[in-house]
């Protein structure tokens, strides 16, 4: 791709969820104390306010949600159509990733859908997008 996407700026909270794809890995994290993933990345737990979080790689897997199909070109890198979906993630209870679907035909992807991720390395971030499981 010749643009960029609009990036992510990385901090300490963050990186392990947008570089995990260097390993290949979709990283949350997760509470150390009541166990519940925290997603967005926050450096305190939403439920128990433990600061004991850190990530966590997970599946990789899911379910779409919802989904809408995008037309608006909102930027210069980001070919339309393209699918702007929340995806349940596979062994994180809670937890939607709002993302792309990927590799197939926008009006191939449906609710209920089953999904893995891919990822798409800008610069050092690397996007989790989804892509049916066929
Ligand atoms: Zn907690």
């Amino acid at each position: 791709m010749a643009a960029s996407r609009p990036l992510p700026r990385l901090d300490n909270v963050n990186r392990a969820f947008w570089t995990g794809g260097a390993q290949g890995e979709l990283r949350l994290m997760r509470c150390g104390d009541c166990e519940r993933f925290v997603h967005p990345p926050r450096p305190v737990c939403r439920y128990c306010l433990s600061e004991n979080v850190a990530a966590e790689a997970v599946a990789g897997t899911g379910v779409i949600d919802t989904f809408t199909i995008n037309h608006q070109k909102w930027h210069p890198a980001m070919e339309v159509p393209f699918v702007i979906a929340r995806v349940a993630i596979d062994g994180a209870p809670g937890v939607y990733l709002t993302t792309n679907i990927v590799g197939s035909a926008v009006e191939d992807v449906d609710i209920g859908d089953r999904v893995r991720v891919t990822f798409e390395q800008q610069e050092d971030v690397y996007l989790p997008l989804f892509e049916k499981i066929s």
